[in-house]
């Protein structure tokens, strides 16, 4: 049947059978009909698709969080005379397997609003995943398992938030107790959902360490606010990463309950329910609980140079360009200079020039002799420099200048994984060698002006000095004193 003679009734009920939101939305930008169709009955195409993307699990640990929270919040008594103590209410009355999935009016926009944070940061999530060189699509069990963490990371951080009962000053204690945790929280899940929930929230505080400045806040402290403060702080600090410490700051409740941020209740859990010994290692993971559901990376490659990992985000060739250290090509590569080479304005001058940076700090100046400039150098251009460089020794004059011998990186290709703080180090060490082979190789009168002694460490880098000896070299004092000495 031609689309024009389909009747309304039929585009309504096509549209609530839509894959997700964004086929809606395609849909009623492609022809007014599938827009008018949309805008008549919104509230329950909206309703349908939302309930069908969700699926009944995930919509009954929404449900769970959402309805603990409206029972909770205006209960500002812990134990009502003659009542049930609230912990035994909330394990009998709001337990995801008991959930009636009818969603009222009041519920939905708050469902709805749920489920837009957690597509967002499980977007994050998935860009965090391809960092990793892992080519490994994550199944349809992991981002279930994502899913439902977040949807009751909402009800965790419900009982230790601001506008719960347990805030209350007398009952501070509670909250701090494993064990209480244990019995108002842990106690309707499985020890594999206890593990995902908190290898998802280990996933947050390191996306908050990448974003943002966090201050002096520790990294417990960083992960007790991924709690409190829940899934939405989470994600305001991934959008605005440089209000990451207010965000933190503005964070309310028991921020401080646990000193490790809660990181040893699934180790708490596994103990209590006997599925580890106390004796285990202290990171072990008992035998039915599966890693992989939240941690694909655990079978990832290791850092090549200081085997951290698994976990641990690496990058070579394929991802240098997306790798979260500060290093940019503008006037603050010299910064990356070895030892005092980075305060001295000669050199400084002279590497951006090869750069074709201009320099803010000194915007007009004379060209330095025989440094040519070169073109489109990129971040991933200078780290394959770096990784192809050899660092021994080339000439007479190399020997007085490069460290003798392979330095700590030798062997190291465009291939090689490096973790975050390795990379640094690849950096730092052999940034300054690539600047001297540049003016070894381009200025005659830089490559014939003797090496001062005290190389890269020497702090007289300026005026005079810096003018009639080069920098770009190691430190030698010690090395002549002792062949002085007849050593
Ligand atoms: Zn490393
Ligand atoms: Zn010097």
């Amino acid at each position: 049947m031609p689309f024009q003679r389909l009747n309304d009734d039929i585009l309504d009920i096509i549209l609530t059978h839509a894959a997700d939101f964004a086929v809606v939305l395609a849909a009623t930008l492609t022809h007014k009909r599938w827009h008018a169709a949309y805008t008549h009955h919104k509230a329950g195409i909206d309703r349908r698709v939302l309930v069908r993307v969700m699926g009944p699990r995930r919509i009954a640990a929404a449900l769970c969080s959402i309805r603990t929270k409206a029972w909770v919040g205006p209960c500002r008594e812990f134990t009502i005379p003659g009542q049930p103590a609230v912990e035994e209410i909330i394990n009998r009355d709001f337990r995801e397997c008991h959930m009636d999935l009818r969603i009222s009016d009041a519920e939905f926009p708050i469902l709805l609003e749920y489920a837009r944070v957690c597509h967002q940061l499980e977007l994050e999530y998935s860009r965090w995943s391809e960092d990793r060189p892992t080519q490994r699509a994550r199944s349809p069990a992991e981002r279930d398992a994502f899913q439902l963490s977040v949807y009751r990371l909402w009800r965790f951080s419900l009982f230790c938030s601001d506008d719960c009962v347990f805030q209350d000053a007398s009952n501070d204690d509670l909250f701090s107790d494993p064990g209480f945790r244990a019995k108002i929280f842990y106690a309707a899940y499985t020890a594999q959902e206890i593990h995902n929930l908190h290898a998802i929230i280990d996933w947050m505080r390191e996306v908050i360490g990448r974003y943002g400045s966090a201050g002096s806040m520790s990294s417990h402290t960083i992960r007790m606010c991924c709690i409190v403060g829940g899934p939405q702080t989470v994600l305001n600090i991934i959008k605005t990463p440089h209000k990451c410490r207010t965000i933190l700051e503005a964070v309310r409740g028991l921020v401080y309950a646990d000193r490790q941020g809660c990181a040893g209740d699934p180790r708490f859990i596994y103990e209590a329910r006997n599925l580890l010994a106390t004796t285990a290692a202290v990171n072990a993971i008992p035998a039915s609980v599966d890693r992989r559901i939240i941690t694909p990376h655990l079978y990832e490659p290791l850092c090549w140079k200081c085997l951290a990992g698994p976990g641990v985000p690496l990058f070579n060739h394929n991802n240098w360009e997306n790798s979260p250290l500060d290093i940019r090509i503008d006037d603050s590569l010299p910064n990356w200079l070895q030892g005092n080479l980075k305060y001295n304005d000669g050199e400084r001058r002279a590497f951006l020039q090869y750069l074709g940076i201009p320099d803010a700090n000194t915007p007009s100046y004379k060209r330095v002799k025989g440094i040519p400039t070169i073109r489109g150098m990129t971040v991933a251009r200078m780290f394959q420099a770096l990784c192809c460089l050899n660092p021994r020794a080339q000439s007479v004059r190399d020997a007085d200048t490069v460290a003798p011998g392979p330095d700590e990186f030798h062997g190291l290709t465009r291939n090689s994984l490096l973790c975050h703080e390795c990379l640094g180090r690849l950096v730092q060490a052999r940034l300054w060698l690539f600047w001297w082979r540049v003016k070894e190789a381009h200025s005659e009168g830089e490559a014939r002006k003797a090496n001062c002694w005290f190389g890269y460490l020497c702090d007289q880098q300026f005026a005079y000095h810096a003018a009639n000896f080069n920098h770009v070299c190691r430190p030698t004092w010690e090395e002549r004193m002792a062949r002085g000495r007849g050593a």
